[in-house]
């Protein structure tokens, strides 16, 4: 029996993750409260953010930077109102590799497209609710291998997409 070993590779999931954000929780501090979000900052020169929305820390954003961005904002609070599919998604990949490791290769495609929707969702919220766009000022690159290349390593989609007039019509 695998069981033992599903196990293991669950709990590891669950302990990075967690203490992933645990971090960024503990190391941030509270500089305002809306409703139930709790909004902090970390006093990072990064200009972004991270949701919290894990088994222990929920309904919390953490801007990296010393200061709120409200587009940014807007964007975070469309993810605390998401279920974290990627984080359901990676506990069931740890729980059935030990039964066959192949599954890891469509594992990551479908981990990509799952990252791909929950970021679409979250600007077609803060779109929707607060007409913000997102704004950049990189251009679709000409070249199709630098086309690829910002598809695979950016965990949202491409900026250049993200600008654009069609990536907020609704379908
Ligand atoms: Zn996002």
């Amino acid at each position: 029996m695998n069981l033992e070993l599903s196990l293991f590779n669950v709990a590891i999931v669950i302990a990075i993750y967690e203490s992933f954000h645990a971090y960024l929780f503990y190391k941030s501090r509270e500089i305002e409260k809306k409703g139930r979000i709790s909004i902090r900052i970390l006093n990072n020169e990064e200009e972004n953010a991270i949701a919290l929305n894990s088994f222990f820390f929920r309904n919390t954003i953490v801007f990296l930077s010393n200061e709120i961005n409200e587009k940014i904002l807007r964007h975070e609070e469309g993810h605390l109102k998401q279920p974290n599919y990627i984080y359901a998604f990676l506990l069931l990949v740890a729980a059935l590799l030990p039964l066959s490791y192949i599954i890891a290769v469509p594992a990551v495609f479908i981990g990509k497209f799952l990252l791909w929707k929950m970021e679409r969702d979250a600007d077609l919220y803060a779109y929707r609710l607060y007409n913000v766009k997102y704004e950049s000022d990189v251009f679709r690159p000409k070249s199709r291998i630098e086309r690829l290349k910002a598809w695979i390593f950016d965990t949202h989609p491409p900026d250049y997409m993200r600008k654009i007039e069609e990536y907020y019509d609704k379908k």
